[in-house]
């Protein structure tokens, strides 16, 4: 499947503790990676992925289901490409993908054939969402939306929602910046329609 659309590169220096799955395992190898921690990045890729999740209650308890769809895979491995092609250019020496088969790329001319080599089965990744978004998204039509476009829910009037889920689908960036301005814009809206 050819991948169509766009991705971001962030660099992030997260918890060493959050890292592990990128790690090569525990005990020699663990503390060789770890002797050199202070040498290592982190690159992330942030998509707009196209294939949606649900969070429902059953039985009193959260479930939470997400897929990754072929699609979102193929973009996925073009922004891990180019950040290899990235850290490569920087001066890297070595490359650990995040993946649980314990992945490394040793030098540039391996990236395509290790990167294409990778299959969709989303538990052995290190996906992470930092960004939910899209759980009581905004729009005029009650049957498809929980806001209407001045934040009030459609089902009970003068309850606001200001937040990250309002926004009707994930927006492929950081978000804190949109949910600032989606609470400044609703501030407006409650303003105006109770003075
Ligand atoms: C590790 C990490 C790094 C991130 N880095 C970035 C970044 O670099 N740039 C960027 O733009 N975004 C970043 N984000 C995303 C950004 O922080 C969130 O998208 C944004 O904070 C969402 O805003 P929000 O108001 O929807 O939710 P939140 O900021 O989560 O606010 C929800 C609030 O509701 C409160 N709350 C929850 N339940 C209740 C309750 N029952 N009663 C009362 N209060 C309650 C919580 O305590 C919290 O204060 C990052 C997120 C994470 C987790």
């Amino acid at each position: 499947m050819e991948a169509t659309c766009c991705l971001l590169l962030d660099a992030i220096q997260e918890p060493v503790e959050a890292s592990f799955q990128a790690e090569p395992g525990t005990g020699k190898p663990y503390m060789s990676y770890m002797s050199k921690y202070r040498n290592t990045v982190r690159l992330i890729t942030l998509i707009h992925d196209q294939n949606v999740g649900e969070v429902n209650w059953k039985d009193g308890v959260k479930e939470i289901k997400y897929f990754v769809d072929d699609g979102d895979f193929e973009i996925m491995k073009n922004g891990l490409k180019t950040n290899a092609r990235v850290l490569f250019a920087a001066g890297a020496k070595q490359l650990f993908i995040p993946t649980s088969h314990k992945l490394t790329i040793d030098s540039e001319d391996q990236i395509d054939a290790v990167i294409e080599g990778l299959d969709n089965e989303p538990a052995r990744y290190r996906y992470t969402s930092f960004h939910p978004q899209g759980t009581c998204r905004m729009g005029a039509d009650p049957k498809s939306t929980v806001v209407s476009p001045t934040g009030e829910t459609h089902e009970v009037k003068n309850l606001y929602i200001v937040d990250a889920s309002l926004l009707p689908t994930s927006i492929g960036y950081n978000p804190s910046e949109t949910v600032y301005a989606l609470a400044h814009y609703i501030s407006d809206q409650i303003n105006r329609a109770h003075t």
